[in-house]
């Protein structure tokens, strides 16, 4: 059977695919593998754009590792099978009257996926998955079960919180959770000047902020998500019409077609920029957190985003503009902007440093590598880290001196999986072997 991601950027044919049910078949898994010398991987969903998560010999599927195992109302935290998608935790939660503090902009990853790679929201207080995470258990490479908490295998925890896939396969992920909130969301188009002028405040003021520049143009679409200090019944959502207005026609259908259209005619796609970043207007409304936090994405697109120091973020982004401008590239997907504040997670990117995010996307047809290469280089002019699942080049030694901990994950991952038995191609460019 093929595995293909998301983007359809990478696909491979995998000798054996188990589906895990619990612990013990994972470690049979490893023990076969490790026996006959060969790989193997768990993938997620596949949402990561890179070939992070290729399997080679053995894929490990997460299905059957779905659901909650146990909550702790006393130290609010809440224990899940690995393989559970994020929109099936956020369920189980609300109707539990809990929820996690922040998340990315879709739903459909794995929790393990998720926090493999990073993956954030925005916020300038407000961190990314892996901040959240309180404990975890894994399968190593030796075939070993391991439970990391603060309080014991402390060190596992702290570096497996971002584990690229690369000591384990992840068997359950305990969260830190809080009562279930509201969130306000109030999006707003702006003038290029008007959102940078403004973007440190506004960053600062709202609980999550996130704005998107549409190449071509001086308009930005600013979005600011702020908690409500109000009982759940008092929720305000968009009427069905209007959000499935926006969100599913404007934001999916019709941006697909266009696109697609525009990969043909790309010299259009100025107009076509001027003319989507007008049609998003002016909205507020308000509902529980996971539904304003996360929606739909079904048009399939390619990405790269980095992370550089807060306080190169808009000088980035600055340069970024200046080289597309003086491009021929027709871009037709806009640069998202977010934040985040430092954290403690070794191979997080924003690990030790307030960050910006800059993220450049091309349509799933479109030509990509001159663009990404450009972004690349202006971003690691400014000490920018990539995102683990998103388009980059760097390899070993550029990462190490990005992460000032890198060391010590590597001698982790030689220690649980000394025969490399996670390992695959791109593990390997990243970590050096
Ligand atoms: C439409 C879209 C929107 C996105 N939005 C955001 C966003 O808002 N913020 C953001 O930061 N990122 C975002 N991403 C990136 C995405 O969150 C990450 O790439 C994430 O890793 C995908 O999770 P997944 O379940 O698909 O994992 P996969 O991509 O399948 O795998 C990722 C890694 O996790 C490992 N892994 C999976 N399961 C296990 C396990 N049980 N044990 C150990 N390792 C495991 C895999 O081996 C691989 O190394 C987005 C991606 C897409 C396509």
């Amino acid at each position: 059977m093929r595995w293909r991601n998301w983007s359809g950027l990478e696909s491979s044919y995998p000798d054996v695919i188990v589906h895990p049910g619990d612990t013990g078949s994972v470690v049979a898994a490893v023990d076969r593998a490790r026996t006959d010398g060969t790989t193997l991987k768990m993938v997620g969903t596949g949402h990561s754009f890179t070939a992070i998560g290729t399997p080679g010999h053995t894929m490990l599927r997460p299905d059957r590792l779905s659901g909650i195992v146990a909550v702790d109302r006393h130290a609010m935290t809440v224990t899940a099978l690995a393989g559970t998608p994020l929109h099936v935790l956020n369920t189980a939660l609300e109707r539990l009257g809990l929820s996690l503090h922040n998340m990315g902009d879709i739903a459909d990853q794995t929790l393990a996926g998720a926090i493999s790679t990073g993956t954030h929201g925005t916020g300038g207080v407000a961190a990314g998955l892996s901040a959240q995470v309180a404990g975890l258990e894994l399968v190593t490479g030796t075939g070993d079960v391991l439970t990391a908490t603060p309080e014991g295998n402390a060190e596992v925890l702290d570096l497996a919180r971002v584990g690229l896939g690369a000591l384990g396969v992840l068997t359950t992920i305990t969260f830190r959770v809080e009562p279930l909130f509201l969130l306000e969301a109030h999006e707003q188009p702006m003038t290029w000047d008007g959102a940078l002028a403004s973007f440190d405040e506004l960053a600062s003021a709202n609980h999550h902020f996130d704005m998107y520049w549409f190449p071509h143009t001086d308009r930005v679409l600013a979005k600011q998500n702020n908690r409500l200090d109000a009982p759940l019944d008092e929720a305000e959502p968009l009427a069905r019409t209007r959000a499935w207005f926006d969100d599913e026609l404007l934001a999916n259908r019709v941006f697909g077609l266009l696109c697609a259209g525009s990969n043909r005619a790309p010299g259009v796609i100025p107009r076509m920029n001027r003319m989507t970043s007008r049609l998003l207007t002016e909205r507020q409304y308000s509902d529980v957190a996971h539904r304003v936090f996360t929606s739909p994405r079904r048009v399939v697109f390619k990405e790269m985003e980095y992370a550089v120091p807060r306080a190169a973020g808009l000088d980035a982004l600055r340069e970024a503009r200046r080289a597309i401008e003086a491009s021929d590239w027709r871009i037709s997907f806009p640069v998202e902007v977010r934040v985040a504040p430092a954290d403690d997670v070794p191979l997080s990117t924003a690990c030790q440093r307030d960050t910006v995010y800059l993220a450049f996307h091309t349509h799933r047809d479109a030509e990509h590598t001159g663009y990404f290469a450009a972004m690349e280089r202006i971003m690691r002019a400014h000490d920018g880290r990539p995102h683990w699942g998103k388009l980059h080049s760097l390899g070993a030694s550029e990462l190490a001196e990005t992460y000032p901990r890198f060391g010590e994950f590597l001698a982790l991952r030689d220690r649980l999986d000394p025969d490399r038995v996670f390992a695959n191609d791109h593990l390997r460019r990243l970590l050096g072997d």
